[in-house]
C-alpha cells in the first residue's frame, strides 16, 4: 500500500510542476491552464483529504487538517495555481518524508546485509552449502575465519575470536569456546567452528533487533509525540485566527495566504526524522530504542533506579568464605548447594556452581524444586530437603537455627558479605560468603549521569543493608535500599513515579521484569542472548557495559536540541512569510511557493544526524 502511495505521489508531483512551470514563464495560454489547475488541484487535494481523515479516525490531530483547510479554501475561493501549488508542496514533503523514512530504516536494514547468503551444514556425515532459508533448528552450521555466522546457537566444536559488532556496536572481538553462545551476523576472526543451531531466519538475534528497530519507527503516533502535541496546539490557534482576520479584515486572499505560509508540512517531517535518524544511530550502537517517546523521555529523566546485583555490580561472585556448622563436611556443603542452585539462573547461582566445578564436586539433580525469587530455593532430592538462601528465607522456612550459628552468619554480613546458608532437612549446615565487584565503569557512568541532570540515582536490592551500603557509598548514591523482594521493589518504583517527573530503571530484566515495566523508561543491560531482557526492555542495551546509558542520554539531549531548532527554523521561517503577506509582497501563489522553498530548512537540518554514523568509526569505548 505504501508503495503504491509513493508511485502516486511521484506521479502527482510530475502532474503537478510541468504544468505550474509551462504557467510561471507563460507557456500554457491562460486558457487551457484553468482547466489543467483544476483537474489538478483536485487530483492534489484527494491525497491530503484522505489523510486527514484517517488522522481524524486515528483521534489524532496532523498538519494535514491545516493543508486539507488550506486547500479546500483555495479551491472555494477558485485560486487554482496555489491549490495546485499547495498540492505540489505537500506531495514533494510526502515524497521526500518516504525518502528520509528509507533512509534511516537503510541504516538499520544494513544490519540485515551483514548476514550472510549461504551456510556450511553438515547432513549425514557430509557438508553441504545451502541457502540460509533452508537451514533448521538443530542443524551442525560450519563456520570458517572471515566468515560471518549465519544462525544463533552453541559453539560444539572449536574456539575462534569473534567481533560481534553487527550486534553490540563493540568491534574489540570476544573469544569464544565449546559451550559459548554465538549469533548471526558476527565474524569469525580466527579459527574454524561448529555450531548447533538454535535459532535461524527471523528468530535469530539480528532479525529481532531489525523488527524492533523498524517498529519502532512505524509507530507514528508513538514516535511523535513532540511534533503531535505541537500540532494539535498549533492548528487551533492557526485556525481561529484565520478566522479571527477573516472577520477583521474580511480579506480571503490575505486569510488563504497566511494559512499557505502556515501549513506545518515540514516539521511535520522534520520532527519524526530527527528520531528515526537518532535510533538509527542508537541501533548501530548496539542500543535498541523501541520508540521515539523512550529517546525523548531519557532527555528529561530525573530519576534512575539501578538493581544492584549484574547491574552496577559485575554479578560474577566470588566464593570468599565457606563456614560449616555441626558435624557436616564441605563436601555435604557444596553438594547440597549444588543440587538446589543448579535450576536457578540467578547470578549467585551461576556462581556458586562455578564454584562447586573447580572444587569438582558431585551432585544430583533434584526432583521438587522451587525459587524464590530475591529469597533462595527449596528443592528435593534423594528424600532430603535442601534449602539455599538468605537470612530471612532460612528463619521463613522454619530451620533450627542456634544462637552461635546466628551470631556467626551476622557477623559475615556485618563484614560486608552476601552470605547464603545452606539448610538440609530442618538443620543448618553451613553458609557461603560471596563478594562482588562493583563494575569498573559503575563510578564515571554515575558522575555522567549526574553531571547530565539526572537529580536522584537510586538502588534498589534484595542483598543485606551492609553490602548495599558499600556499594552505594562507593558510587555516592543519593538513596539505596536493601532486603526488598521484588514486589518490595515494585512498591518502592510505584511510589517513585510522577506525573512532572521521568523514572528509569535499569536492571537486568531476566528476574526484574515487572520493574522495567512499570517504570516510565525500562532499561535492559547485556541483552544479547536474553530474549527477555530485550522484551521486557523500552531500552535494551545489547552489551553488557553501563556506559551506554549517559551516551543515549546525551543522544537524547543532542536529538531535542535538533528538533528545537528546527521549530526555530521554522517559527521564523513562519514569521517572515506572515510579514511578507501582511505587506501585499506575496498573494497566495507567493505563499504556497515561499512555503514550499522554506520546507527544506528544518529538513536539512534534521539530516545532520545522519552523521553521526560517522561518528560511529571514531568512537573510544576504552576509559
Ligand atoms: P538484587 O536485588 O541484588 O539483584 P535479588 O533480588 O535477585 O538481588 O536477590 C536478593 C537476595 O535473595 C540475594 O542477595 C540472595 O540472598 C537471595 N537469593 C536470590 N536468589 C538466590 C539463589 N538462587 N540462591 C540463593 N540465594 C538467592
Ligand atoms: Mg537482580
Amino acid at each position: 500500500m505504501d508503495k503504491i502511495l509513493n508511485y502516486f505521489d511521484k506521479a502527482l508531483f510530475t502532474i503537478l510542476l510541468i504544468p505550474l512551470i509551462l504557467f510561471y514563464f507563460h507557456i500554457l495560454p491562460l486558457a487551457a491552464s484553468e482547466v489543467i489547475f483544476i483537474t489538478t488541484s483536485i487530483i492534489g487535494t484527494i491525497p491530503v483529504l484522505i489523510n486527514a481523515l484517517r488522522s481524524i479516525k486515528e483521534r489524532q490531530i496532523s498538519v494535514d487538517l491545516l493543508a486539507s483547510v488550506a486547500l479546500i479554501a483555495s479551491l472555494i475561493a477558485k485560486e487554482w495555481t496555489s491549490a495546485a501549488f499547495i498540492g505540489l508542496m505537500l506531495t514533494s514533503a510526502r515524497i521526500f518524508g518516504t525518502y528520509t523514512k528509507n533512509k534511516a530504516r537503510s541504516s538499520i536494514k544494513g544490519l540485515l546485509k551483514l548476514r550472510p547468503e549461504k551456510a556450511k551444514v553438515k547432513r549425514n556425515q557430509t557438508i553441504i552449502e545451502i541457502p540460509i532459508e533452508q537451514l533448521i533448528i538443530g542443524d551442525l552450521v560450519i563456520a570458517e575465519a572471515g566468515e560471518r555466522l549465519p544462525v544463533d546457537g552453541t559453539i560444539i566444536q572449536g574456539e575462534a575470536a569473534l567481533d560481534e559488532s553487527s550486534l553490540t556496536g563493540e568491534s574489540m572481538p570476544v573469544n569464544k569456546k565449546v559451550g559459548d553462545q554465538v549469533y548471526s551476523s558476527t565474524l569469525n576472526e580466527s579459527g574454524s567452528l561448529t555450531i548447533r543451531a538454535e535459532k535461524v531466519g527471523k528468530d535469530t538475534t539480528l532479525e529481532k533487533i531489525v523488527q524492533l528497530v523498524e517498529g519502532s519507527q512505524k509507530s507514528k503516533a508513538k514516535i511523535r509525540t513532540l511534533g503531535e502535541s505541537f500540532a494539535s496546539r498549533y492548528i487551533v490557534i492557526t485556525v481561529s485566527a484565520a478566522i479571527l482576520i477573516y472577520l477583521i479584515t474580511n480579506d480571503s486572499n490575505l486569510v488563504l495566504s497566511l494559512l499557505l505560509v502556515a501549513c506545518a508540512d515540514d516539521i511535520a517531517v522534520a520532527i519524526p526524522m530527527t528520531f528515526w535518524a537518532a535510533i538509527g544511530y542508537a541501533a548501530r550502537r548496539g542500543v535498541i530504542i523501541k520508540g521515539g517517546e523512550f529517546l525523548e523521555g531519557l532527555a528529561r529523566v530525573d530519576k534512575i533506579i539501578f538493581d544492584k546485583t549484574g547491574t552496577l555490580t559485575r554479578g560474577q561472585l566470588k566464593v570468599e568464605k565457606i563456614h560449616l556448622f555441626k558435624e557436616f563436611k564441605l563436601a555435604d556443603l557444596l553438594s547440597y548447594a549444588a543440587a538446589a542452585e543448579c535450576i536457578s539462573d540467578h547470578p549467585i547461582a551461576k556462581s556458586i556452581m562455578k564454584y562447586v566445578e573447580t572444587e569438582k564436586i558431585s551432585f544430583t539433580h533434584p526432583d521438587i524444586f522451587k525459587e524464590t525469587p530475591g529469597k533462595g530455593l527449596a528443592v528435593v532430592y534423594d528424600t532430603k530437603k535442601i534449602f539455599s538462601g538468605n537470612l530471612a528465607f532460612i528463619k521463613e522456612s522454619k530451620i533450627n537455627l542456634e544462637a552461635a550459628e546466628l551470631e556467626e552468619l551476622e557477623k559475615t554480613e556485618a563484614q560486608g558479605y552476601t552470605v547464603i546458608a545452606i539448610a538440609c532437612d530442618d538443620h543448618l549446615v553451613g553458609f557461603l560468603a560471596l563478594a562482588d565487584e562493583l563494575r569498573p565503569e559503575s563510578l564515571p557512568v554515575m558522575q555522567q549521569l549526574k553531571q547530565a541532570g539526572v537529580k536522584k540515582l537510586i538502588m534498589l536490592t534484595g542483598d543485606n543493608q551492609k553490602v548495599a551500603e558499600r556499594v552505594a557509598n562507593k558510587l555516592s548514591l543519593n538513596e539505596y535500599h536493601a532486603n526488598l523482594m521484588p514486589q518490595d521493589k515494585l512498591k518502592y518504583i510505584k511510589g517513585v513515579i510522577q506525573k512532572n517527573s521521568t523514572t528509569a530503571m535499569v536492571g537486568d530484566g531476566v528476574n526484574d521484569a515487572a520493574a522495567l515495566a512499570l517504570a516510565d523508561i525500562g532499561i535492559s543491560m547485556g541483552a544479547i542472548g536474553s530474549d527477555a531482557a530485550i522484551e521486557a526492555a523500552d531500552i535494551a542495551l545489547m552489551r553488557d557495559d553501563l556506559r551506554e546509558i549517559p551516551e543515549m542520554v546525551r543522544l537524547s539531549h543532542y536529538t531535542l536540541k535538533i528538533a528545537r531548532q528546527d521549530f526555530w527554523i521554522w517559527g521564523l521561517v513562519n514569521v517572515i512569510g506572515f510579514t511578507l503577506v501582511f505587506g501585499k509582497i506575496i498573494g497566495p501563489a507567493g505563499a504556497a511557493a515561499y512555503n514550499f522553498v522554506t520546507d527544506f530548512l528544518p529538513l536539512f537540518n534534521s539530516a545532520r544526524l545522519f552523521s553521526l554514523h560517522l561518528k560511529l568509526q571514531k568512537k573510544n569505548l576504552n576509559y
